[in-house]
């Protein structure tokens, strides 16, 4: 990886996605715009691993996840307190945060490493905004799902929304190290690379 715009960037299929047997369809996704898998696993972790992989300690990233709750709250007419028990945005990412390690332990998640250029912002662009019912379609969580946050927090779980992928450098850097050994990340040339990018 010598390009310096050539990128590397975490995904998960988080278990909605490979229960409902949309694994291939998303992955296919990604091989097709040219991005390079050159990690891939089938894991079940546990609480610590979510934990590890969402900063559910930071009370900033917890604070933020709840204000874009409430925040998103404002066009559904519903009422977040009386799905979540308070309108404190630290509390309501508290709660999210078990929610999410319910979600991500309930079942198996794929794990890929994906390299290219500008890969991180692509990968993001791809799979759409966190809300399904608010991505917009052409996207994996607008194609493949309609759930609402207001929806999932009035039956107490989490938005399922397919798939995870790393913010920015700094998050993509920590997430390949979290989930691959050095070893399990391959260097290989793709047969399209020539014509896709001239290299
Ligand atoms: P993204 O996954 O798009 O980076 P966030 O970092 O804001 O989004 O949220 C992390 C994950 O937490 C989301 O992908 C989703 O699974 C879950 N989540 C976020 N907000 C809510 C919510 N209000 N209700 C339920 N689950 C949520």
């Amino acid at each position: 990886m010598k390009n310096p715009l050539i990128e590397q960037t975490v995904v998960l299929i988080k278990p909605d996605g490979v229960k409902r047997a949309l694994v291939g369809e998303i992955v296919s996704r990604f091989e097709k715009i040219g991005l390079k898998i050159v990690g891939m696993k089938m894991v079940w972790v546990d609480e610590e691993m979510v934990r590890k992989h969402y900063p559910t300690e930071r009370r900033q990233w917890v604070t933020k996840i709840g204000e874009k709750t409430l925040e998103a709250y404002k066009n559904y007419g519903t009422d977040p307190k009386e799905h979540l028990g308070t309108m404190e945005p630290y509390e309501i990412g508290v709660l999210i945060c078990k929610w999410l390690v319910d979600y991500l332990t309930s079942g198996p998640v794929v794990a890929m490493v994906l390299e290219g250029p500008h890969a991180i912002t692509a990968v993001r662009k791809m799979a759409g905004y966190t809300y399904p019912d608010t991505a917009v379609p052409g996207t994996i969580r607008g194609d493949f799902s309609i759930d609402s946050p207001d929806l999932a927090n009035m039956i107490k779980r989490s938005g399922m929304n397919l798939v995870h992928a790393s913010g920015n450098t700094e998050e993509a850097k920590f997430e390949i190290a979290l989930w691959f050994r050095k070893k399990e990340i391959h260097n290989y040339k793709r047969a399209d690379e020539g014509i896709m990018f001239g290299f």
